[in-house]
């Protein structure tokens, strides 16, 4: 089996300042866990460098949140990979500013919740976030690294996006990604999806609404008349012909855990080895031992093809690899009825 480590991802820590009714990955017990201390950062990120990763994101919980965010940062840059970091922004400190701006990451990835502090407080408990989030966003627009701003509506805030929209692009030039999908707690995080998740449909309206006004905004005014849109299926990952989980996850890329483990996906613990015991690679080597999924029911199914579940998606919403999560049929199915009415 032909495997090769090239992307990683180190999630510092399950701890945030935020309480977001929607994050997947917090969970009550995130305070007390006992987490990689930085030079056991620093050591993994030395070992993952000589096994060949090529990029390396850094993540949470929020990994600004931790206390030594900047040691483990500045030991980790000079190591040489792409670097992305992934942050609420509400925790840019000046001696952050003065860490990102000495060694810059290639992509800044922020994720934002809402349009006024309210949102904030009712979504995550901070009554100035969304305050915070925008002066974050001003200092590290500031850096030449990539900024990717992200929005991931709930119940509460689904109806203001294009609010949002307007908002964040007459300040920083930038639409939000609209990352709309909102799946079940994973690895015992205490996210309630029934409280805060929007219904598939509101999902597909919204998720198709965005899509298909920035298509037809890419086009020029006066090529419109002449062309015909096209939606098409997703594109076929041809290239890996052997996987683990059904994608690239555990193959090319890996994440490693606030506690060391060495997991194929962020999203799924089932299947992992020990990366701070083993060392990074012996428990890369071993990764694909550990994996053992059952057949899965919808192997008949004629959406098979456009349909995003996986097996981590599937045990994040059923508790079961065999199970058939009506929140992803859903979405498929009025997915593609969307894409015969476009057609
Ligand atoms: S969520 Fe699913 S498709 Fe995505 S990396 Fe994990 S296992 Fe693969
Ligand atoms: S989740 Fe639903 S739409 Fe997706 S493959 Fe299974 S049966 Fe088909």
């Amino acid at each position: 089996m032909s495997r090769y480590p090239m992307d990683g991802t180190f999630e510092l820590t399950l701890r945030c300042n935020l309480r977001c009714k929607m994050c997947m990955f917090r969970r009550e017990d995130s305070q007390a866990m006992e987490e990689l201390t930085a030079a056991q950062w620093i050591d993994l990120a030395d070992q993952v460098a000589k096994a060949g990763t090529m990029s390396l994101l850094i993540t949470g919980g929020e990994p600004l949140f931790r206390k030594d965010f900047t040691e483990i940062y500045a030991g980790i840059y000079p190591k040489g990979f792409l670097l992305a970091l992934y942050t609420n922004a509400t925790l840019v400190t000046d001696r952050v500013m003065e860490t990102l701006r000495a060694m810059p990451p290639h992509r800044i990835g922020v994720t934002l919740y809402g349009t006024c502090n309210e949102d904030y407080k009712n979504i995550c408990g901070l009554s100035d976030g969304f305050d915070r989030a925008m002066e974050g966003i001003e200092k590290l627009r500031t850096l030449p690294s990539a900024l990717e701003l992200r929005f991931t509506p709930t119940c509460d805030t689904i109806e203001k996006i294009e609010e949002l929209d307007k908002r964040i692009y007459d300040r920083f030039g930038i639409h939000p990604i609209l990352s709309a999908r909102v799946f079940k707690a994973v690895r015992g995080g205490c996210m309630q999806p029934e409280t805060c998740r929007p219904s598939p449909r509101q999902t597909v309206d919204i998720t198709w609404k965005q899509t298909e006004a920035r298509l037809r905004n890419l086009i020029p005014e006066e090529f419109k008349k002449y062309v015909k849109l096209e939606i098409s299926d997703r594109c076929e990952y041809t290239e890996q012909t052997q996987t683990l989980l059904g994608c690239g996850a555990g193959m090319k890329s890996f994440t490693v855990t606030y506690d060391g483990k060495l997991l194929g996906c962020q999203l799924l613990d089932t299947f992992q080895t020990d990366a701070l015991q083993e060392g990074f690679l012996p428990a890369w080597e071993r990764f694909p031992e550990t994996v053992q999924l059952p057949p899965h029911p919808c192997g008949d199914c004629e959406y098979l093809q456009n349909c995003t579940l996986c097996p981590a998606v599937a045990m994040a919403e059923t508790g079961s690899f065999t199970g058939v999560p009506s929140y992803i049929c859903e979405i498929t199915k009025l997915t593609e009825k969307r894409k015969e009415e476009f057609r």
